[in-house]
Formats: C-alpha cells, sequence, structure tokens
C-alpha cells in the first residue's frame, strides 16, 4: 500500500510537471470533455492503423485536434501528420461535419457547442524504428505520438484507449494501465502526454516478466531470438536493480520493455514506463553481443530518471508542433550514457579493466573527431534537430555527438566532485538533489544554471570555468588530471606512424567512391571531394590493397588519383600526411596515495 500511495504521488507531481495551466477557454465551461480513442488494424498486411477519436463535452464551436510532428527522446522533425489519410469528422450520430486543414498538422472541426463528435483517419504505419510505427501480417508496433491526434487545447485531458488487435493476435504489450471497468485492450491515459509515451507492441509476442526492487518488469519479445530467457530475464533485472541504486528511489509501479529483435539492432527510445529497445537477435549468443545489450537496457532504463524525471525545462511539457529546444542534451544523453557503462561495471557486467579500456576508447574517439574542435557539447544539443539528426558528409569536422562528448563530462565531473569532496560525493549525488528539487519539489525541469549549481552545492566548489570553456566551448577536457585524481595514469601516443590521404572510402555499389574528407588532411588540402569516384590509384585499378596504401602508407608519399567527379575524368596528385589519430590508454599508477584510493573508490567502487 505504501508503494503505491507513494506512486499516486509521483504521478500527480508529473502531471503537474508536464501540464502547465489549462487555456482559458477550456476552464471557462462547466462540461468536461471527454476522450476515447479506438485503434483497430483490421488488414495489418496494407500497413494501416486505423484511428477513431470520440470527444465530447467540446465547449466551442470549433476544436483543432493535431498530430505531433515529433516524438520526445528523438530530436527531428519527422512531420507525422505526412501518414495521415482518410481523415473525417461525424456527429455522434454519424452525420458528417464540415473540417478544414489549417496547417501542415492540425485539423479544424466545426460542430455545435458541447456536441458528441468523433474524428476519423488511418495511419500508414510502413517504418519500423523506436521512433515511428510499423503493422504487417506479423505484428503492430506504435509509437503514440506517430498515431493518435489529440485535442489543441485539451493535451492535459485524461483517455480511454481501446485495441482492437488483428484476426488472431492475442496480446497487447504497453505501460498504459488498464481501464477501471477491466475490459479488455482497454487502457486509461492520465493525459495525451502518457499516452504519446507509451509505445504499443501488439500481436503474439513472447512476454518475460521479473521482479526489480518490488516492482513487475515485463519484456515483450517481438520476432525470432537465440537466448535463454531464464538466464536473460535474470540480467535485466540484475541491471535494472543497479540502475536503482544510483538514485536510490524510483517512480515506478510497473514497466515494460519492448524488444524488437531484427536482423540487426542497436537502438532505443526512453518513456515514462516503458522502452522500446531494438535488438540483433543473435546478439545474446556472445559475450560481446550480450554486453551491448545490457548496455542499451541500462541506458534506456536510466532514462526513467534522467530525461524523463530530471531533465532541462525545455523538455516538458512538451510542445508536439515544433522543435523544443535545450543546450543540455549532454546531460540528458550523455550522462545516461555514461551511467550506462557506469551501472554495468557496479553490477559486476564490466570488469574495472574493460570500463578503464572502453573510457580510453571513448577519450580518443573524441579527441579524434576533427568537429569536437569545432562544435561544444552545449551547441550540439541546441543544434541536434538539423544537426546531430541530419548529418551530411561534413558533419565528421563540424559536429561532435552529445552523446560521446556528454559522457566524457560526466566522467571528468564525477572524478572532479570525488576529488573535492576527498571521496565522500560523486555525481549520483547531483542526480538525487536534482530528483529530490525539480522532479518531486518544484514540479519543473532545470536550468542551465541550476544544473552548474546542483552540481557546486553537491562538490562545495563551482566549476565556472570548465563549464564555459569545455561544455559552452571547446576548450580540451584535461583528463589526465582528473584521472591522476583516482591514482590513473592517461598516456597517449600515435595511432600510427603511418601517412594518410584523410579520407574515408566505401564501395558498396561496385564503384569505389570518398565518403568523406577530413579536415586538415591530405585530401581536404588537395581538393579530393565526396562522391569522387576513384577510378586508377598510380596508374592501376583499385585493388583491396592499393585502397589500404591511401589509409596505411608511408608520410610524404604521392599518391596519384584518377577520380570521375560529374562524368569526367579529373588527375589528382596527393601528398601523404602524417596520420593525427591518438590512441589512450589508463592504466593504475604504482603507489597510489590514501587519497587517491579514495576518489578511485568512490568511483569506480572499491
Ligand atoms: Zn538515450
Amino acid at each position: 500500500m505504501f508503494r503505491k500511495s507513494h506512486l499516486l504521488l509521483s504521478a500527480s507531481l508529473l502531471a503537474t510537471a508536464l501540464t502547465g495551466h489549462l487555456p482559458a477557454r477550456a476552464r471557462a465551461t462547466a462540461a468536461v470533455p471527454t476522450l476515447r480513442y479506438s485503434l483497430a488494424m483490421p488488414a495489418p498486411q496494407t500497413h494501416y492503423f486505423e484511428v477513431k477519436m470520440e470527444l465530447g463535452g467540446f465547449p466551442a464551436e470549433y476544436t483543432d485536434v493535431k498530430m505531433p510532428v515529433w516524438a520526445p527522446g528523438s530530436y527531428l522533425v519527422r512531420e507525422y501528420a505526412k501518414n495521415v489519410e482518410g481523415f473525417q469528422a461525424r456527429t455522434a450520430g454519424g452525420q458528417a461535419l464540415a473540417f478544414e486543414k489549417i496547417n501542415k498538422n492540425t485539423w479544424r472541426v466545426k460542430h455545435p457547442k458541447q456536441a458528441n463528435f468523433q474524428v476519423s483517419y488511418r495511419v500508414y504505419a510502413f517504418e519500423l524504428s523506436v521512433r515511428t510505427s510499423f503493422v504487417d501480417a506479423d505484428h503492430g508496433y506504435l509509437n503514440g505520438s506517430s498515431v493518435f491526434m489529440y485535442p489543441a487545447d485539451n493535451k492535459m485531458l485524461g483517455s480511454t484507449v481501446v485495441v482492437q488487435p488483428a484476426a488472431g493476435w492475442a496480446k497487447v504489450s504497453t505501460a498504459l494501465r488498464p481501464a477501471a471497468d477491466g475490459a479488455k485492450f482497454t487502457y486509461k491515459a492520465a493525459s495525451y502526454d502518457e499516452l504519446a509515451d507509451s509505445p504499443m507492441e501488439i500481436g503474439n509476442q513472447k512476454v518475460l516478466e521479473f521482479t526489480a526492487n518490488g516492482t513487475p518488469h515485463q519484456v515483450a519479445m517481438y520476432g525470432t531470438y537465440q537466448a535463454d530467457d531464464a538466464k536473460l530475464a535474470a540480467e535485466m533485472k540484475k541491471v535494472c536493480e543497479e540502475a536503482h541504486r544510483v538514485l536510490g528511489q524510483n517512480p515506478l509501479d510497473h514497466y515494460v520493455f519492448i524488444v524488437h529483435n531484427l536482423e540487426r539492432g542497436g537502438g532505443g527510445l526512453e518513456h515514462l514506463y516503458s522502452t522500446t529497445l531494438e535488438v540483433g537477435r543473435t546478439a545474446y549468443g556472445t559475450d560481446a553481443g550480450m554486453k551491448s545489450f545490457l548496455g542499451l537496457v541500462a541506458h534506456e532504463y536510466f532514462h526513467l530518471w534522467n530525461v524523463k524525471r530530471i531533465r532541462p525545462v525545455a523538455l516538458g511539457p512538451f510542445n508536439y508542433d515544433q522543435e523544443n529546444y535545450t543546450h543540455m542534451l549532454w546531460v540528458s544523453e550523455g550522462m545516461t550514457e555514461y551511467y550506462s557503462k557506469q551501472i554495468l561495471q557496479r553490477a559486476g557486467v564490466l570488469s574495472r579493466e574493460e570500463y578503464l579500456g572502453k573510457l580510453a576508447n571513448a577519450i580518443g574517439e573524441v579527441e579524434n573527431t576533427p568537429g569536437n574542435k569545432v562544435q561544444s557539447a552545449a551547441e550540439s544539443s541546441f543544434d541536434a534537430w538539423i544537426k546531430y539528426y541530419r548529418p551530411n558528409e561534413n558533419a565528421i569536422n563540424t559536429q561532435i555527438s552529445y552523446y560521446s562528448k556528454g559522457d566524457l563530462i560526466g566522467t571528468w565531473l564525477d572524478l572532479n566532485i570525488a576529488q573535492a569532496t576527498q571521496g565522500q560525493k560523486h555525481l549520483d549525488d547531483v542526480f538525487r538533489l536534482l530528483y529530490d528539487t525539480y522532479y518531486k519539489k518544484a514540479g519543473r525541469g532545470f536550468t542551465d544554471q541550476e544544473y552548474q549549481d546542483a552540481v557546486a552545492t553537491v562538490a562545495g566548489r563551482r566549476f565556472d570555468d570548465f563549464f564555459q570553456s569545455s561544455v559552452y566551448g571547446t576548450k580540451p577536457i584535461d583528463f589526465a588530471t582528473a584521472l591522476g585524481y583516482a591514482g590513473l595514469n592517461l598516456t597517449s601516443a600515435p595511432l600510427t606512424t603511418s601517412g594518410t590521404l584523410g579520407a574515408t572510402f566505401s564501395n558498396r555499389t561496385g564503384k569505389l567512391l570518398v565518403t568523406s574528407v577530413l579536415r586538415d588532411g591530405a585530401a581536404w588540402n588537395t581538393g579530393l571531394n565526396v562522391n569522387d569516384e576513384i577510378l586508377l590509384i598510380n596508374g592501376a585499378a583499385p585493388s583491396e590493397e592499393t585502397v589500404k596504401s591511401l589509409l596505411n602508407g608511408s608520410v610524404g608519399n604521392e599518391v596519384a588519383l584518377q577520380v570521375r567527379r560529374d562524368g569526367l575524368p579529373r588527375d589528382l596528385k596527393i601528398k601523404m600526411l602524417a596520420n593525427p589519430d591518438i590512441k589512450f590508454q589508463i592504466q593504475p599508477m604504482p603507489n597510489p596515495t590514501a587519497a587517491q584510493q579514495k576518489v578511485l573508490a568512490k568511483w569506480l567502487g572499491k
């Protein structure tokens, strides 16, 4: 009972956090609007969901219904309305109502005041990803924000959702709670935010179950896969319980993993009480595959705190009509990535050596990306909508991922907080403070300044210079000093002494094409273009060996290339330059001081 009332409290706080204020038009009326969705897929092989919305008690003479343009967690305008067709509006008695489409994602339905009316439409769903929707003869999957519309002035209105699975399909897996009347496949959503944030898997999926921290967890497994289910559930439980220890409390009464086992996988999207994961169906069979899967589980599960509840102000209440801008995806995504590895290390899935090896590689990945000198983590976050999610051939030269940079910012802050507090505090304490202060007490997100203040409160000192120069600026992060606090040596050396052209190639269509040209490299300086087709290397047709020599030759060597550009041949001579890439290693110091041992113990455990 304690858990239940605690959860009700959390749910109401969340509602406050996501609500904002109802518009005057909705407040002014005495009638309580009602909303009921029906979702059907009578011919799943044709890839359509059919949606009916029954609206009652809407006060004005017209109601605008909207389809979101994006899905929270995936920062790209995807224009879900592009898949809508057959929009209709009718009275409860079945008479056609006039409607008008007033912009790309809004339909204005004219109706008598307070009347009951209904809207119906089809959604073409043939994109199986965690951010979109899909239905075929085998199963249906939907991301709420790409299928369900909402009444523009009543986003916080609760609704009933009735699902009619296709013939022969027996299961619906969703974090939405069953409706009070217990009717089959009937759910309630406390608000549109909850509906949009509760994906559904519909079909005959296998459902695994486990309890973590006293809370029931379901794992809906779509698709063929090879794994020992009991072992898989036990490993997931271990990761969930370790993730829970970071904050020491959670807002859950249930949680649902939807797992799509596909030919290729490797992504996930977080939701309020659930997540969707895409996994390669053979991943569970290898040690590396299993660790990568558990890393994905840890990442998405940690999101139930970080970003779903501990969030920048811009990320809720969501504006589904447009981009929602924040400078802090390096917190929301980068630090989630940091904790994914921390959680695996704490749970014993990764050894300390493996953890430090991954960290050294992560440092190399960021430091060797030319864009790291151009774009800050804050800019990367803000421009996710037009850059990270829309990379072009020059992205490597001009962008840095807020995932990988944020992961390293997390590392630096964690070590510096432990150092500043003589091993008494670490980054977990910052997350605990943010959860209590902004999610539980204030019911809102935090500003950039409030995040930095929270770090300062925990550490007992400010890191303004660091934030300004290395988070909001592009100054290189001093990892060597930070790792030194924990008695670890960071060493670096050139990755290779070979020369390189400084370009990448692909050979997918039988043509050897230039796919990127790295800033300040030999190819960059000489004017090799992306999309140039390499016809001849030193007078001969390209072979596996000569292509390798372009990337791994001798410094100062001149290579003669004939390329085809815009249909015409062109000769280029390119002198190879040294490969600028650095390889990093992290090793324990031989005789760490007691102070260093304390920081290390706080950071990576005893
Ligand atoms: Zn994430």
